[in-house]
């Protein structure tokens, strides 16, 4: 950059100074040129032709009083008649461009190249009162010998030049690159700056890069955390499924081997017998379960407008017999005409499970209460609760309070990752409001 900039400044500035002097040398060589015929003019008007006889003596005596200025005496055609340079006598100088227009305007002037190298000899020529003619020549430095002269000067001006365009081509660089610099070490920082305004598209470019980095960044960060955190979920559900499994296939095969082995009375074969037969069936709802969970996970079917009023009434009748069984009170408060965005069998899974449970985890004469309006649906039971530090694990999968899983409720812990996963996908908010002893309210809003 600082070559560059060097001979850029010193190529521009020495055409600069090479034009001016040519130009300053015409200028020179033009004035002096007109000085010359002027001095040549009244020389001429001082020349007396009493004093001065117009021969070669003449001629002499008046370039002698002209300090050696040529004159050269002719008659009114052009042949010379005297000339203080050895002009011979007689020679025709008719063709002559000054004595020309002396002979059709009363005077001329000329400018001509000498014979002496580098010089022009200036002519200026005028008619007398008698009729003949009178031309005083001097020499003058031509364009080429004044330019010549102004050589040294030029060099050192040039050397001048070399010197201030290479003190130039630094400091330039130095006030050039230095932002650039500072500029490239803060590129960077969060947010890029400068004072100048020249380099503000740079740092526009550095502040947009650096914005979309962070963005990929945090892209990136975002999508390994999600990488890590389905792969934890799937190891976590694994050994969650061959747990829930575990438990109801040891069950089976004791039993079976105890039948196997023989030397049971027929009252513990039939309760042998029995335990198989509600352990399997355990097993298969657990399968069940989980298919039905993975479709649930796994389904990108479109949705579409339900008449979630019509469906909750639907559910609630179905229901009413196993709260019966339970001696659990339904009452539903359901609006008619809620339209949601969703799939029936969706909206079917998430009543259904939370209904289901706010009977299974109710007291005999207790209640449970199904609200549906446009805004949201909320099941409030009278039942056994949900202790506080619960309250967010009931929503993970295989999550039960009463680890017992063969307990009295005898639930995997799947219902409800199954109504969370279907809000999600619904973009429904669900939360939990419950009181251990008192009661749980699961609501969601649309
Ligand atoms: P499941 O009922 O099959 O065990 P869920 O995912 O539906 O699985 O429920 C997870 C756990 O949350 C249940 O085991 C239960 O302990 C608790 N729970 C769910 N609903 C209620 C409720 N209405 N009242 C009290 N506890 C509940």
């Amino acid at each position: 950059m600082r070559i560059r900039i060097l001979f850029l400044s010193l190529g521009i500035t020495l055409l600069c100074i090479l034009l001016f002097s040519i130009g300053s040398t015409q200028v020179y060589y033009n004035s002096s040129i007109t000085e010359t015929e002027n001095a040549l003019k009244v020389y001429v008007n001082a020349f007396d032709g009493t004093v001065y006889p117009k021969d070669s003596e003449g001629a002499n005596a008046f370039s002698e009083k002209l300090n050696g200025v040529r004159v050269t005496f002719m008659d009114g055609n052009g042949k010379v008649l005297g000339d203080s340079r050895a002009e011979e006598i007689d020679s025709d100088h008719s063709d002559r461009e000054e004595v020309v227009k002396a002979i059709r305007d009363g005077e001329g002037f000329a400018v001509r190249s000498s014979s002496t190298l580098g010089d022009n000899m200036v002519y200026y020529c005028k008619k007398t009162a008698d009729g003949t003619l009178v031309r005083l020549a001097v020499s003058t430095p031509s364009e080429w010998t004044l330019f010549a002269r102004t050589l040294p000067t030029l060099a050192m001006y040039i050397g001048i030049d070399v010197i201030l365009c290479l003190v130039l081509s630094f400091v330039a660089t130095y006030f050039i690159l230095n932002p650039v610099k500072t500029l490239a070490g803060d590129a960077s920082m969060d947010e890029v700056k400068t004072k100048y305004s020249e380099l503000e598209p740079i740092t526009e470019i550095l502040n947009e890069r650096n914005r979309n980095i962070k963005r990929q960044m945090k892209a990136l960060e975002e999508d390994k955390e999600l990488i890590l955190e389905a792969r934890a979920s799937k190891d976590e559900f694994i050994a969650n499924v061959t747990h829930e499994m575990n438990t109801p296939l040891t069950s089976i095969r004791g039993y079976a081997e105890l039948l196997e082995n023989g030397g049971l009375s027929e009252k513990q074969k039939t309760a042998a017998y029995a335990t198989i037969s509600a352990q399997s069936e355990r097993l298969t709802n657990l399968i069940a379960c989980i298919i039905n969970y993975s479709q649930i996970e796994a389904d990108d079917l479109p949705s579409y407008e339900v008449d979630f009023s019509g469906l909750a009434k639907e559910i609630v009748e179905a229901l009413r017999p196993e709260a019966e069984k339970s001696g659990v009170r339904l009452i539903p408060e359901i609006e008619d005409n809620v339209l949601v965005t969703s799939r029936n069998e969706r909206v079917r899974e998430i009543l259904g499970n939370l209904t289901r449970n706010a009977i299974k985890y109710n007291r005999p004469g207790g209640t449970v209460r199904i609200i549906l309006n446009h805004n949201l649906l909320a099941v409030e039971d009278t039942g056994i609760g949900i202790a506080e530090e619960n309250k967010d694990k009931v929503f993970s999968r295989f999550f039960t309070v009463d680890k017992s899983h063969g307990g009295k409720n005898g639930g995997f812990g799947l219902g409800l990752a199954v109504v969370k996963k279907i809000c999600q996908k619904s973009g429904w908010k669900i939360s939990l409001e419950s009181t251990l002893g008192v009661g749980s309210k699961f609501i969601i809003e649309f």
